[in-house]
């Protein structure tokens, strides 16, 4: 599948460990280019070019936290519809002959809900639930609401321009509409997940980098004298103008 947006987010220590390991990066890399398949062990290897030694060392871990998931996992979610309540325990030597595949769910999708610490899907943060709960006493549900509908409509807008471009570079973009691409574990399309939170998320990067943002900050205070006039020049010197999105 595509990726939308680079790096890997570590939510928690846990997460830094496994994934400041090259290898671990590596491997996960390529299952996530051969989504919604999953790849042998002899396949990552080829892939990688890692010793199968390392690839079945660090499949475990990958496994073992979560970011990972085998043949077994899958056909177990797809016949009772639950997952292996022990996973961990799964025999070394089956798993080296299975499948794997890489997973992210969360929230609404994630089957283990929330009972194992599966990693965050690209663009997705965790915050602490005291700023949480401030945050939903302070904004309204319906005034939520609104807002829904206009992001909505800019995803809708923005998807269908992308998949009608007659322009390649552009269409290519666009995620998978078929079924078939949606995540054999979890049910939900990865890439058009991506793709929407990649959306939504650049929307924020250009309203944070608009005149208006930036004259917000001045007048709350929140950017000093000299900040401001230094963004202003830059402004200027590159010519940047906010981009205007169409209503
Ligand atoms: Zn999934």
């Amino acid at each position: 599948m595509k990726s939308y947006i680079d790096g890997w987010y570590c939510a928690s220590p846990l997460d830094l460990s496994v994934l400041n390991k090259q290898s671990n990066a590596q491997i996960l890399s390529v299952l996530l280019e051969a989504y919604p398949s999953g790849l042998t062990a002899h396949e990552i290897a080829e892939k990688t070019g890692l010793p199968l030694k390392t690839v079945y060392s660090q499949v475990g871990e990958l496994y073992r936290e979560y970011y990972v998931l085998d043949d077994k996992d899958i056909k177990k979610v797809n016949t009772r519809g639950r997952p292996r309540s022990h996973v961990t325990q799964r025999d070394e030597s089956q798993r080296h002959r299975s499948a794997l595949y890489i997973e992210n769910a969360n929230s609404l999708f994630d089957i283990y809900e929330g009972k194992k610490s599966t990693p965050l899907p690209p663009g997705n943060v965790s915050y602490p639930d005291e700023f949480t709960n401030a945050w939903h006493n302070v904004v309204a549900k319906k005034e939520e609401e609104e807002i829904g509908v206009v992001l909505l409509d800019f995803l809708e807008k923005t998807l269908r321009r992308m998949a009608e471009s007659t322009d390649d570079k552009i269409r290519n973009w666009s995620p998978q509409t078929e079924l078939a691409f949606c995540c054999p574990h979890c049910g939900l399309n990865h890439e058009a997940r991506d793709f929407i939170r990649a959306t939504l998320i650049h929307l924020i990067d250009h309203l944070e980098r608009s005149n208006k943002f930036i004259e917000f900050l001045k007048e709350n205070d929140f950017l000093s004298q000299d900040a401001y006039d230094r963004v202003l020049a830059k402004k200027q010197s590159k010519n940047v103008t906010p981009q205007v999105l169409e209503p």
